[in-house]
């Protein structure tokens, strides 16, 4: 991805790892405006390295690259079976708001043109229908100062988990090897949770129900909306493409795990 950006806060204590050397780190003036106000005034404010080190690791791209990343991304996930028919919805952090998925497009024969300009309130610049689920996809960047990707899609396997487990509120996934592929964690001695919510209509009803979910340590980047799919996201596409494998990884091996206690009896 050739024009990321990545925003520069001058006080940020060091450089995180994987910055684009040599890129524009300067933020585009807009950086905090769809940050609510309170948030917004603590992040100024802020004396903490963690808060400055997630604004460095923000990353912007040009509403070009990320047509042509959330495009790849697509048939990517489309061909792991992630994202069937017309289910599915992919967004990128721009220089000026955000691009996302248009609504009922097949997601891996996505072009272009499928894939739509906001601004930094979510409002379509240009014409076009983003997709149904764009509030859950903005309330994960207002939320996460340094997610600059987000993917969803509708797994056989991540909706069989939690039909499966109806009461679960939340999965454990402990002791994988594969847990390195979540950003920080260098061990398999370690237990990551994956929160599970109640589908809705509502995007509202999810967001109240899920991000209170998010707060604890150990909670992965990403969640599984019941009888419906799996969130996850990134600091860029590559990192929310790589969550959500990982994840999708890590349910097929419990749920082969489970097959074998079950033959094993
Ligand atoms: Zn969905």
């Amino acid at each position: 991805m050739a024009a990321l950006l990545r925003a520069g806060i001058s006080s940020a204590d060091g450089q995180p790892d994987g910055a684009t050397a040599g890129a524009d780190r300067t933020a585009p003036a807009h950086i905090l405006d769809f940050l609510p106000a309170k948030r917004r005034r603590l992040i100024v404010a802020s004396q903490s390295k963690d808060l400055r080190l997630k604004m460095a690791r923000m990353v912007f791209y040009s509403f070009a690259d990320a047509q042509a990343g959330i495009v790849d991304v697509g048939r990517r996930i489309a061909a792991q079976g992630w994202a069937p028919a017309t289910a599915g919805n992919y967004s990128a952090r721009t220089a000026d708001g955000f691009a996302v998925t248009a609504s009922g497009r097949h997601k891996g024969r996505l072009t272009e043109s499928d894939i739509l300009r906001l601004d930094g309130d979510g409002a379509v610049i240009g014409d076009g229908r983003p997709s149904a689920e764009t509030a859950l996809h903005l309330a994960l960047y207002r939320r996460f100062p340094d997610a600059g990707a987000v993917l969803h899609g509708h797994s056989p396997a991540a909706v069989a988990l939690t039909r499966a487990y109806p009461a679960r509120i939340e999965w454990r996934f402990a002791g994988h090897e594969m847990l390195k592929a979540f950003p920080g964690v260098t061990t398999h001695k370690t237990a990551i949770t994956l929160p599970i919510v109640d589908n809705s209509q509502d995007m509202a009803v999810i967001e109240a129900a899920v991000m209170p979910a998010l707060n604890p340590p150990g909670v992965a980047p990403a969640y599984l909306i019941r009888d419906h799919g799996l969130y996850a996201w990134g600091a860029d596409l590559d990192e929310a493409e790589r969550i959500l494998e990982a994840v999708e990884w890590l349910i097929a091996a419990e749920l082969a795990e489970r097959g074998f206690r079950e033959k094993a009896r």
